[in-house]
């Protein structure tokens, strides 16, 4: 909803649009705050992350009645939609970066071929954790053949904009999908 809302004012030019790779944080900072947030649930039995979590917090809200955690779901919003785009999922939240750990494992893996990309960058506009495509920039890919990080949701809307096919769905080594 905030980078829905962020793109909506971007375009009425009310505010600067921030750059698809928003810059605000290094990404390093989320394998601490897993670090962090597994310690204190660790060392104390309470899980902090699930009394912050956004998606809790309006759960709840949903079905036990608005509260004051609801300020700090509209605090975030806010940070989102005018400073930094999906802040909350790209350098805090731990569940991301337990998904992609599992997701190292999946049979279904996006891969990137090299040969025929024309490097403009079409997959990375309409991808929403576009870290995860740098190697599609020119001179990036360190192989002709390159495995998408675990941050990838699956999406295939990389699959389905590229005009080389040089983005492709592989289940078990094999290619699935192609554009
Ligand atoms: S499948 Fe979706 S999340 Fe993964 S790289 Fe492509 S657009 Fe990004
Ligand atoms: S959309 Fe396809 S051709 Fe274009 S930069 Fe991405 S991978 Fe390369």
């Amino acid at each position: 909803m905030a980078e829905k809302i962020h793109l909506k004012l971007a375009e009425k030019k009310w505010l600067k649009v921030r750059k698809e790779n928003d810059p605000s944080f290094h990404r390093g900072i989320r394998p601490v705050f897993w670090i962090v947030f597994a310690l204190i649930a660790f060392i104390s039995g309470f899980s902090l992350f699930n009394s912050i979590n956004p998606v809790g917090i309006v759960s709840r809200a949903l079905i036990y009645g608005f509260n004051l955690a609801m300020l700090w779901v509209l605090a975030l919003l806010l940070f989102e939609i005018f400073y930094s785009r999906r802040a909350w999922c790209r350098y805090v939240c731990p569940m991301g970066l337990t998904y992609g750990m599992v997701g190292a494992l999946s049979p279904l893996q996006i891969t990137y071929h090299l040969p025929d990309c024309q490097h403009e960058g079409a997959c990375r506009t309409v991808c929403e954790v576009p870290h995860v495509l740098e190697c599609v920039k020119k001179g990036r890919a360190g192989d002709v053949t390159v495995d998408i990080g675990t941050d990838c949701t699956l999406c295939a809307a990389c699959v389905d904009v590229c005009p080389t096919s040089s983005l492709r769905i592989i289940y078990f080594e094999e290619v699935f999908i192609s554009h």
